[in-house]
């Protein structure tokens, strides 16, 4: 190890200072001297690595501990630290791979191999809010870009194989400065294979990969909702060059139903009943989605638009347990078609009537003759 450069020195903060500002401090330096900003500059790639070197140490509570008690002695070998090999390059640029991801969206470090990777995939199902109550297991048939069999992805005929591209050297990327940055682009002379296939598989054309249909089994949780995704990790698109295969997503969406409407684990619906059982009460039953008879009380006098609540009758919980609630709204439906016998009973329940409003209508029809007398007036 080269480096005798304090630790903190190098990361330019103060012996005392906290996680937080250590951290902060590092991203700064680690972005400024970062080799992919600084190409071919070998000062930088050096000031890099101490840099990160110091960040592995001091990050770790028990590594600044004993650096703070022995400085660089702590991780010489057989050292009071004990810790023998130390932690130079490999682990250091893990840690920084994690960094960069969120710093970049996967740019640098450990991004350049999830680029390869095939592309997620998306597929779009309709189920029932029956299927959504129950959970269900389906097939599906879709077509994704698979491995070519005969060249193992490579794209080259097999006994043949691709050369290495000369414009970028293999790397699959030239780069360029625009402005203050370096920017990477795919090479243009090898699409970013970083090989030229020069007698290209017959199967698939040289590209590695053949569109085949897939059969797919989906399992769907009882709970599902609009938006609810599936993931069936390496079911995408196969990578290039047999890299590993993306994801593919199942997107859900619930199709409307002829008698519930869903709102999260609530299920709602309109219940019409005939102007006697909203007089005199009584009870009705709902169907529910778990085929059972729900039985909902009806109290007498009720009202049009009353919300009557039937704990646990409602939609399972996804990925957890319980139920909602069922919500039934009471729409009194009145007679539209009477015969001369009800017409007779209604009439003589009419007489009975007279004179005997509720205090709420006798109120709203004084109102009504004021409002009356104003406009004649
Ligand atoms: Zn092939
Ligand atoms: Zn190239």
């Amino acid at each position: 190890m080269s480096t005798e450069i304090d630790y903190y020195e190098l990361l330019e903060v103060e012996r005392t200072a906290d996680d937080k500002t250590l951290k902060s401090a590092f991203r700064k330096l680690a972005m400024k001297w970062h080799p992919d900003k600084n190409p071919g500059c070998g000062d930088s790639e050096a000031k890099f690595k101490q840099i990160n070197e110091a960040y592995a140490c001091l990050s770790d509570p028990q590594k600044r501990a004993a650096y703070d008690r022995y400085g660089h002695a702590a991780f010489q070998q057989g050292g009071p630290g004990g810790s023998g090999g130390g932690f130079g390059g490999g682990e250091g640029f893990s840690d920084l791979g994690d960094i960069f991801e969120t710093f970049f969206g996967g740019g640098f470090g450990g991004g350049r191999q999830q680029s390869r990777r095939g592309a997620d995939l998306r597929y779009n199902m309709e189920v029932s809010l029956e299927d959504a109550f129950h959970g269900k297991t389906t097939e599906i048939a879709v077509e994704v870009a698979q491995t070519c069999e005969p060249c193992h992805g490579s794209g080259a005929q097999p006994g043949t194989s691709a050369r290495r591209c000369n414009l970028c050297g293999g790397q699959g990327k030239v780069r360029a400065q625009q402005g203050f940055f370096m920017v990477e682009r795919t090479c243009p002379n090898c699409h970013g294979r970083g090989e030229v296939i020069e007698t290209p598989c017959r199967a698939c054309r040289g590209e590695g990969r053949v569109d085949a249909e897939q059969k797919l089994e989906i399992k769907i949780p009882p709970g599902v909702d609009n938006g609810t995704r599936i993931r069936l990790s390496g079911k995408g698109e196969a990578g290039p060059a047999g890299a590993p295969a993306g994801d593919l997503y199942i997107f859900l969406q619930v199709a409307r139903h002829r008698v519930f409407e869903r709102d999260g684990t609530t299920l709602l619906t309109r219940a019409p009943i005939s102007f006697t059982t909203a007089s005199l009460g009584g009870s009705i039953e709902i169907p529910g989605l778990d085929g059972q008879r729900h039985v909902i009380e009806i109290s007498p006098g009720i009202q049009s638009g009353k919300q009557l609540r039937k704990r646990g009758a409602g939609m399972p919980v996804l990925q957890g347990r319980g139920f909602g609630d069922l919500v039934v709204e009471i729409q009194v439906e009145t007679p539209t078609k009477l015969s001369a016998k009800q017409k007779e009973l209604l009439r003589e329940f009419q007489a009975t009537e007279t004179g005997d409003e509720s205090p709420q209508s006798k109120g709203f029809f004084e109102r009504l003759k004021d409002v009356w007398t104003d406009l004649t007036e």
